[in-house]
């Protein structure tokens, strides 16, 4: 992967904010503050391209809207990722994630005893986050 400013801007972006589910708009945003603007299309060949490395995971949010958030790594495998109703932020809930891993690891352990292959988790909680339910005590009340 050719190492272009732009690149090494969004390599960053998702360094600073390693549990950011990010759109193209959000993402295209975030290069233009951090002083690399793209446009639209060279955001989204970039972002598939680190999707075909395997970098980042791509998935629909409630609002079909594709959201890009960086692959998952080893233990935090199938780390549950919560979705905000109101605002369609996402983070990814990696605190709690042993005692679910393991309830997870059970689940795939019968499936994949009973025959079943190629087996992938992808668990999304959904709510109002609390920046939406409590809008008072924010900062940005
Ligand atoms: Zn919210």
């Amino acid at each position: 992967m050719r190492a272009t400013r732009a690149t090494r801007a969004l390599e960053r972006l998702y360094h600073e904010r390693p549990h950011a589910a990010l759109s193209e708009a959000e993402v295209e945003a975030a290069l233009a503050a951090a002083g690399a603007p793209v446009n639209r299309v060279t955001v989204y060949r970039m972002l598939d391209r680190f999707a075909a490395a395997g970098l980042l995971h791509k998935q629909v949010d409630a609002a079909r809207v594709m959201r890009y958030a960086l692959a998952p790594q080893g233990e935090e495998g199938a780390a549950p990722r919560f979705e905000c109703d109101d605002c369609h932020q996402q983070f990814r809930l990696s605190q709690s994630a042993a005692p679910v891993q393991s309830a997870l690891q059970a689940v795939l352990q019968a499936l994949a005893s009973a025959g079943h292959e190629g087996l992938a988790v992808d668990i999304a909680v959904r709510g109002r986050c609390a920046g939406c339910a409590h809008p008072s005590t924010g900062a940005a009340a």
